[in-house]
């Protein structure tokens, strides 16, 4: 039996994870949750999975919750995303919160020798030379849940790293990928919330869009497989098929396939090295789907693609900068504030104007993390 320990249950990878949890409750104990605003969500996978512990972000929500048992006992403040995460119940971590709310809970996971399943990918980008020092000195495996990363994972199974040409992260396009920048200009919400083959949350979904998730991506890559920018390519793949590919030294590609499915991903992290069957998920049929589609990327079309691997590529502070203004320029859009096109100028203008600062330590990144998030929100209120 493993204990988890699931930050972010209530979202879209904290419920697929308890899909996984469901089908082999003979291996894995839900043991700790942690979740945001959602409390009826909460209260029901309190009910059904028991977990020992249960933290919350204010006493608000503790007093909303229903809970009159002695079994679960209910933590609050963010401190306790970290003590759970540390818990020595605790065997596997899974971080699926979203943003960069996430660090301190990985490296507190990393310090305490989890297995670590992440999902939490502007964890990496915000702080990723932090996250893979420490978990290079504690000796930590980080297992991608994010598609690509557990394809490029699976891919790279027991190569040696020189031998590696370039990686091939694939992209679906988003909600947008048929409309003109001239298009982009009057989309809606709702429009960018309706993603062709993924059901996300809805920032992931919003950065699907603009191609940003596939920018925090590539830096995801860069940090977990320890590979330079410029052998990191994006192809665009519209059916979401192909996952993500390894190009080696003998041109070989070595691809990993599935139907769109998160739980397999997530379901791989929670099993490593060992695979379980997985009933719940469609299995893929190459016959029915018949063809695949690949284009190339057009950074023009999508500037935030484009930031994303010069941020990268300049390192230090300037990953954190983008994260942190890609965060509020997303809620910004979903709260109305702005259009969909200038969810990049905000993201443009923050990179610009911005001193690099070179290592920073994980005191300098949550100040600069809080200073962009004030800054722009400053300017639309
Ligand atoms: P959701 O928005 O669906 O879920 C986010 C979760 O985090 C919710 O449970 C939310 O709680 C919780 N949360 C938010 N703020 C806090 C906080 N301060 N303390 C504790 N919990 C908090 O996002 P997704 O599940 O889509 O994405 C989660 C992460 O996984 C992101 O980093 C995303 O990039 C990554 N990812 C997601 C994929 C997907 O298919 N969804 C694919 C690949 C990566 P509540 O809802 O109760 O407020
Ligand atoms: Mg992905």
């Amino acid at each position: 039996m493993k204990n988890i320990t699931l930050l972010g249950a209530t979202g879209s990878i904290g419920r697929q994870t308890l899909d996984v949890l469901r089908e082999h409750s003979n291996q894995f104990r839900l043991y700790a949750i942690a979740f945001g605003r959602n409390v009826e969500k909460a209260q029901e996978i309190i009910n059904e999975f028991h977990p020992r512990k249960v933290v919350v972000q204010d006493e608000k929500i503790r007093q909303a919750l229903d809970i009159h048992n002695s079994h679960t006992s209910v933590l609050v403040g963010k401190e306790a995303l970290e003590e759970i995460s540390a818990d020595s119940e605790t065997d596997v971590l899974v971080n699926a919160v979203m943003g960069s709310i996430g660090l301190e809970a990985t490296l507190a996971a990393i310090k305490t020798r989890k297995q670590i399943a992440i999902a939490n990918k502007e964890t990496l980008v915000t702080a990723g030379h932090l996250v893979m020092e420490a978990a290079a000195k504690y000796g930590v495996d980080l297992l991608p849940v994010d598609s690509e990363h557990s394809a490029i994972f699976q891919a790279l199974n027991g190569e040696a790293h020189h031998d590696i040409n370039r990686i091939i992260l694939t992209a679906s396009g988003g909600s947008f990928r048929d409309k003109t920048r001239e298009e982009l200009k009057s989309v809606t919400v709702a429009d960018a919330l309706n993603h062709p083959n993924w059901s996300m949350g809805d920032k992931i979904t919003i950065d699907s869009a603009s191609m940003m998730n596939k920018g925090l991506e590539v830096i995801e890559a860069h940090w977990l497989f320890d590979i330079p920018y410029d052998k990191i390519d994006v192809i665009q793949h519209k059916e979401s098929i192909i996952h993500s590919m390894v190009e080696y030294a003998d041109t070989s590609v070595i691809a990993q396939l599935g139907t769109p499915d998160m739980r397999v991903p997530i379901q791989y992290a929670l099993t490593y090295p060992d695979r379980l069957s997985l009933p719940i998920s469609k299995k893929l049929d190459l016959i029915e789907i018949s063809t695949l589609h690949f284009s190339k990327m057009d950074l023009k079309r999508f500037p935030c693609l484009d930031f994303a691997y010069q941020a990268g590529k300049q390192g230090g502070s300037m990953p954190t900068v983008l994260n942190a203004a890609n965060e509020v320029a997303v809620d910004l859009f979903l709260r109305e504030k702005i259009t969909f096109l200038e969810i990049e100028k905000v993201i443009e203008n923050a990179l610009i104007n911005h001193t690099i600062i070179p290592n920073p330590d994980l005191e300098t990144i949550n100040g600069i993390d809080q200073e962009i998030r004030r800054q722009i929100l400053k300017s639309y209120r």
